[in-house]
């Protein structure tokens, strides 16, 4: 697959002292999932800093001016006179945002915004591509015959580590309705019950309820939308699903908490936003919607398919990596103009 942008901002980021940049920033958005005490299984856990990096990169967001997102218009009507200023978002919703992310970042004043994915609030349902890490890497060892994917066979942790990369690449761009079934294949690969047991063993991928997503938004959380399943609004997905991932999202968190002008799309990298997602955001009436495509709030163009930079692990010189995030801005600018 080689390098993508963001990896190679991440690299460069580590080699250039940050005063060398200090004049030369954009204002960007930048987001993560979890914060957890402790990682169990990193190969299923995939989505969630450990609390030492995570306090290692709001150190280095001191240097920055983090804003609160109800000041995105007048930062994307003038991005030169912020040139530090940093939007930071968690996606999905889980429950230690809640219970670890929000003291810190409380500690450090620093406002945020929390997108969660609706049909996932308070229901017990696991974001979809935990459910596959948990049948690749722990079903029964077998022979298995998957709607839409075809056979899988999970032998020792090397097979079990290819075919988890080619059937979750697979299963992420299966139209939805597909995908639910290939996910109710998985599920039944386990004896009765013990699915949940082990699924309880990861409580990083417990969602949050209403009542806690309420909780956040008293202590000043901007809460915003990610869809209402946890899956890509690609272009393989009927006008009916886009519909109810983005209209049906904001109805919900607008029933639950209140006005909600901003979309996040899951995954949201180019093959995992179509023409139809962005346009079923606008029509739902959300103001902005944001991808995950590396880029500087500077870039322009569309402003449902804004650009946003997901924090990995190892992202603790922040101070140098923020300013080069500009370099993402053609590639986001030819994307944006191929599916406008
Ligand atoms: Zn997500």
């Amino acid at each position: 697959m080689g390098f993508s942008l963001g990896q190679w901002a991440r690299e460069l980021g580590r080699w250039v002292p940050p005063a060398a940049l200090a004049h030369a920033g954009q204002p960007a958005a930048l987001f993560f999932h979890g914060v957890e005490a402790h990682t169990e299984d990193p190969r299923v856990q995939t989505n969630h800093h450990e609390v030492a990096q995570f306090r290692a990169i709001l150190e280095g967001l001191r240097d920055f001016d983090v804003l609160p997102l109800d000041t995105l218009d007048e930062v994307l009507a003038h991005p030169d006179k912020h040139g530090r200023s940093v939007f930071l978002m968690s996606d999905d919703g889980y429950r230690n945002t809640l219970t670890v992310a929000a003291d810190l970042l409380d500690e450090f004043r620093m406002p945020w915004t929390l997108f969660v994915s609706t049909a996932h609030i308070g229901t017990g349902t696991p974001n979809p591509v935990f459910l596959a890490r948990l049948f690749f890497f722990y079903a029964p060892p077998g022979t298995y015959t998957l709607p839409h994917l075809g056979m899988v066979i999970l032998g020792n942790e090397e097979s079990r580590e290819k075919s988890a990369l080619s059937g979750i690449e697979r299963l992420r761009f299966l139209p939805g309705e597909q995908a639910q079934a290939t996910l109710a294949a998985m599920r039944d690969a386990f004896a009765p019950d013990a699915l949940e047991a082990l699924a309880a063993r990861f409580a990083s991928e417990k969602f949050l309820d209403w009542n806690e997503v309420r909780a956040l938004a008293g202590r000043g959380v901007t809460i915003g939308a990610h869809a209402d399943s946890h899956w890509p609004m690609h272009a393989g997905q009927s006008l009916a699903w886009l519909t109810q991932q983005a209209a049906g999202a904001k109805a919900r968190i607008e029933t639950e908490i209140g006005p909600c002008r901003f979309f996040a799309y899951p995954f949201g990298n180019k093959r995992d936003v179509g023409v139809g997602a962005w346009k079923a955001v606008r029509d739902a009436g959300f103001s902005h919607g944001f991808t995950t495509l590396s880029g500087t709030l500077a870039a322009g163009g569309n402003p449902y398919l804004l650009p946003r930079y997901g924090l990995g692990p190892r992202d603790t010189h922040i101070a140098s990596l923020v300013p080069l995030l500009f370099t993402g801005n053609p590639r986001l600018r030819r994307w944006q103009a191929s599916i406008g």
